[in-house]
């Protein structure tokens, strides 16, 4: 079993033209690749993590150090999650996509994992089998919908000891290139986009989880798989920034439900005293809930402006960080071995088990 604490990021957009024409300047100073300070009206606040991107950090970069890792994970058979979370127009799309998909320079996290797990299929030991499966789908107003199939608005989460912690009945397509993944994917953005706009909804409100699963079986038989979980979540603001009122206020609080839960969960990983953790208490938290404290390893990337414009948003963004990082997992290998193999275990088993006895 490898512990460890979930991994924390953090990426600093440029200000953006209304920041700017409202008067905005920068507010942050990073004093070495762990450390920044960012000062507002209350003072200078520091924050540690385990790195933090600039804002001229190339998409490259921020891929190779924060998630570049977790394919080695994946394909040695553990679950890996990657989130990004901060206020709206912070930059999650930005780091998780990119403005395109196929861009050899700008792409986002997503493709260049995608285009790094056929690569390593490819360059893999040629007796071993393996198959890549793909799931999306999108948490607004605590339903999950399938944008795989825009049919299935509501799905279930189930749990059992042998799968884990599981969509039930969410569309599973098989893939076998980058090409074909990204069409699935853009299939999927499409059909988030449309039910958007029927809803009158902005994107930003809801939580994406991009969904892959890597299974490998070698010539005895064993298996082995790896999920990995890649999640946009929505927009971290507070409710009042939106000027809610009356039923949308109460729609507001729905739409936040699962981010507000994800802190909740959050505060009683980290606090030694709290028992209970409150997962089944969203959908979000609830399909997350190995990502946070279980068997995965984790890696979360805030996302901030640099606009002193933003600065408050900036500041629970981080404060946020903070607190994941404290979050330890418990990671294990995915794997069923062959007859055959268990038999050889066995065997070994014994024979130590005869020599122990001669003492
Ligand atoms: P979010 O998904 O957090 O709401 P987006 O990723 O859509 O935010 O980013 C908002 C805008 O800022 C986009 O136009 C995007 O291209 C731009 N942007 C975000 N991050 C960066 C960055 N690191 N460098 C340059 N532009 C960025
Ligand atoms: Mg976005």
């Amino acid at each position: 079993m490898a512990g460890g604490n979930v991994r924390v990021v953090c990426r600093f957009r440029p200000q953006n033209r209304v920041e700017k024409e409202c008067g905005g300047k920068i507010c942050v100073n990073f004093d070495d690749k762990n450390t920044v300070r960012v000062q507002s009206e209350h003072g200078t606040r520091k924050f540690v993590m385990d790195r933090m991107f600039n804002m001229t950090t190339p998409q490259g970069e921020v891929y190779s150090y924060a998630a570049k890792p977790v394919i080695k994970d994946v394909m040695d058979g553990y679950n890996g999650t990657i989130f990004a979370y901060g206020q709206t127009g912070a930059g999650k799309t930005h780091t998780m996509e990119g403005p395109s998909l196929r861009s050899s320079t700008d792409k986002g996290v997503i493709p260049r994992i995608i285009d790094e797990i056929f690569e390593y299929i490819e360059q893999a030991d040629p007796s071993i089998v393996f198959t890549v499966k793909l799931s999306y789908v999108e948490i607004y107003c605590e339903k999950i919908r399938d944008l795989l199939n825009p049919s299935s608005v509501n799905l279930p989460v189930r749990e059992s000891r042998r799968a884990g912690v599981y969509i039930e009945g969410v569309t599973e397509k098989y893939v076998s290139s980058q090409e074909e993944t990204f069409q699935v994917m853009e299939e999927g953005n499409l059909s988030r986009a449309t039910a958007c706009t029927r809803m009158n909804a902005a994107s930003s409100r809801s939580h994406s989880l991009f969904i892959l699963t890597i299974g490998q079986k070698n010539q005895e038989g064993s298996t082995k798989s790896g999920k990995l979980y890649l999640v946009d979540l929505a927009g971290s603001e507070k409710i009042s920034k939106t000027h809610a009122t009356g039923s949308t206020l109460d729609e507001a609080k729905t739409i936040n439900l699962s981010l507000t839960v994800l802190g909740q969960v959050i505060n009683a990983l980290t606090d030694r005293k709290k028992k209970h953790i409150p997962y089944r208490d969203s959908k979000l938290t609830r399909v997350l809930q190995e990502s946070l404290g279980g068997n995965a390893k984790t890696t979360l990337i805030i996302c901030c402006s640099c606009s002193s414009y933003n600065c408050e948003e900036t500041v629970s963004t981080l404060r946020f960080g903070e607190r994941a990082k404290q979050i330890k997992n418990k990671a294990k290998v995915n794997q069923e071995l062959s007859v055959a193999e268990l038999k050889v275990m066995l065997a070994d088993a014994k024979k130590e088990i005869a020599q122990l006895k001669k003492y």
